[in-house]
């Protein structure tokens, strides 16, 4: 992990080096070019921290959601399931996306509440018990920004709003459709009104205002 993240670091520094010594000038294409790669190849810091446990992990997650081996069994360790100790790799689109929060939000920390659950009582159907679940927040951002921001930049996920409970609700599921809902007194809303507005096209919100009637 560490030497990802120490690579990382140099990659940034020398970019930033390099933009700033050229000044006015064009950057060499050549220079530009790995600066392109190492974007694209060189993996994100994801600060996290363990809600249930209150420690704090920074791991180097690539935007595609692969990681180094020592990284895997590390992230690995971190969304074990916290009844069996069990241990699953989660899926890696849910780790691509967790990647793309980390960014988004940098430096903010990713509290996680649950990944991996595979206790008795877990639902057969949950992506929890497959891996492919994370349930999170993120210090200093509003709940109601990180679901939309999932909910407009992704699809084959279920994203789902605990306003009481304080966490988003993220999975990847490739083999069913997409399901936005808000979780309310011990019930799942499904369909909720930010699920449409989340997706409804910029310009139709502005060319036909609607709901306006209560103004
Ligand atoms: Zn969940």
């Amino acid at each position: 992990m560490l030497p990802i993240v120490l690579k990382l670091k140099l990659a940034t520094t020398a970019a930033v080096g390099l933009a700033a010594s050229a000044g006015p000038a064009p950057l060499p294409a050549e220079a530009l070019a790995m600066t392109v790669v190492e974007r694209a190849t060189s993996p994100v810091e994801v600060r996290l921290f363990d809600e249930n446990l209150r420690v704090s992990a920074t791991v180097g997650i690539r935007r595609d959601g692969t990681m180094d081996s020592q990284t895997t069994a590390e992230v690995k360790r971190l969304f074990r399931c916290r009844q069996t100790n069990r241990q699953k790799p989660l899926a890696r689109r849910t780790l691509a996306m967790l990647a793309d929060l980390a960014e988004q939000y940098d430096p903010k920390p990713i509290e996680f509440v649950s990944a991996y659950r595979v206790q008795d009582g877990e639902s057969a159907t949950s992506p929890h018990r497959d891996a492919r679940a994370l349930d999170f927040r993120i210090r200093g951002v509003k709940l109601p920004e990180i679901r939309d921001y999932l909910w407009r930049t992704y699809t084959e996920v279920g994203v789902g709003w605990y306003p009481s409970e304080q966490f988003i609700h993220m999975d990847t599921r490739p083999t069913l459709h997409d399901t936005a809902w808000t979780f309310l007194s011990g019930v799942n809303h499904y369909h909720p009104y930010w699920s449409e507005a989340a997706r409804r096209p910029a310009t139709t919100e502005s060319a036909v205002p609607r709901h306006r009637s209560g103004v």
